[in-house]
């Protein structure tokens, strides 16, 4: 038997930002799930550093249950903490700690619940899933996804418990993330007629994506997304050696954020058609070996529930009169909905606290969301 905050210190204590390991955590949650009765596996990466975990207890053919988190933080550095961000400090009601919000603090209470229930009474299938580098571009539910679609039966419920504030989100941006590396010849400033200059190409290109932006948001859209459009952005742009030198290469990292209706695969193939018909046959007119290559950095799906989905009517019926949200951030959420499972995004705290320093989440939100996921399991045990 632990409560909520016993296992949200421990929780806090490992420092698993994303580019560390997570294996510390993940055993701690293995340990506790198993002593309550739970059948664990653990998933490890490719190279063995982090793991993704699932839990199962319960009867394995009816309904199930699935709470969702990641155990991978964001960094510290350069934060102004005016508390040691991990360890958990307790002030006027709020719990202090890098991931209390995002979000060690839903992990905690779900785990407390789970490992708290007489699963042999509850006649119900309850799990678990704990994955690594969310924060990095969703890639350990990437990595459990085709698992989960035979571990756990399609059309169970999935409860990604990011900080909504228990406000159940039913769709969400999905954003493909690219590099592209523009080649071109090298020499004297004074030469520049004759060879190709990268920096010039991949300007080409900012402008094309620049010009795909006001296409997007010129689209007619109605919803209630805080940016109700797809947006491109290109974060980083690095050339070039000296300015009486013609640039040999130059690299653009931009993305692309996308509503459910704007499919990345389309903004792909645009983007392509625009290479190979426009910019490629310029970039080689000076020097045949001048070359533009993309690479895909990240992917995380977009994210829009199922229509009429069960699991939103059982959150609703609990909830009372709360709205359903719209993200204009992502989360793992279109993986699990990849693997099946009827999804939804709901947990405690607040998103604005996420990545922030002196990040806290309330002691009551994590006690509304206990409350919330004892009813739950409860009207679901008793409807199977
Ligand atoms: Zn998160």
């Amino acid at each position: 038997m632990q409560d909520i905050l016993t296992i949200l210190d421990r929780l806090c204590a490992f420092d698993t930002t994303s580019h560390k390991s997570n294996l510390e955590c993940v055993d701690y949650c293995r340990h506790l799930l198993v002593s309550a009765g739970f059948d664990v596996t653990i998933l490890p990466n490719a190279d063995g550093t982090k793991a993704n975990l699932h839990a199962v207890a319960g009867p394995r053919d009816g309904p199930a249950l699935v709470f969702a988190g990641h155990t991978d933080v964001v960094p510290v550095d350069g934060q102004n903490w005016s508390t040691d961000p991990f360890k958990l400090t307790q002030r006027d009601g709020n719990l202090f700690a890098r991931g209390t919000t995002d979000m060690k603090g839903f992990v905690a209470v779900a785990l407390s619940t789970v490992t708290n229930l007489d699963l042999h009474a509850l006649g119900l299938s309850l799990h678990h899933v704990l994955t690594y580098d969310e924060e990095t571009g969703c890639f350990g539910a990437r990595d459990i996804s085709d698992y989960l679609r035979s571990a756990v039966p399609a059309g169970s419920f999935c409860m990604v418990g990011e900080p909504t504030d228990l406000r159940p989100i039913v769709a969400h941006k999905g954003i493909i993330g690219l590099r592209a590396t523009v080649t071109g010849s090298e020499g004297h400033a004074a030469t520049i007629a004759t060879k190709t200059n990268a920096i010039h190409f991949a300007s080409d290109l900012v402008q094309y994506l620049l010009q795909q932006a006001q296409v997007y948001a010129a689209k007619p859209n109605k919803n209630d997304y805080v940016t109700p459009f797809s947006t491109i952005q290109i974060g980083l742009m690095n050339g070039g050696q000296a300015r009486n030198m013609i640039a040999k290469q130059c690299d653009l990292e931009f993305e692309f954020r996308h509503l459910p209706d704007d499919l990345s695969v389309e903004f792909l193939e645009d983007l392509e058609a625009f290479l190979s018909s426009d910019l490629r046959p310029r970039l080689i007119r000076n020097d045949e070996l001048s070359s533009v290559h993309i690479k895909t950095m990240s992917h995380v799906p977009a994210f829009r529930a199922s229509k009429n989905s069960p699991f939103l009517s059982a959150l609703k019926a609990n909830l009372g009169s709360v709205d359903i949200g719209f993200w204009d951030g992502v989360t793992e959420a279109g993986y699990y909905l990849d693997a099946g499972l009827d999804t939804i995004v709901c947990g405690p705290g607040t998103i604005s606290q996420a990545h922030q320093p002196n990040e806290c989440v309330s002691v009551s939100a994590l006690n509304e969301c206990k409350d919330l996921l004892r009813r739950l399991t409860s009207q679901l045990a008793a409807a199977s």
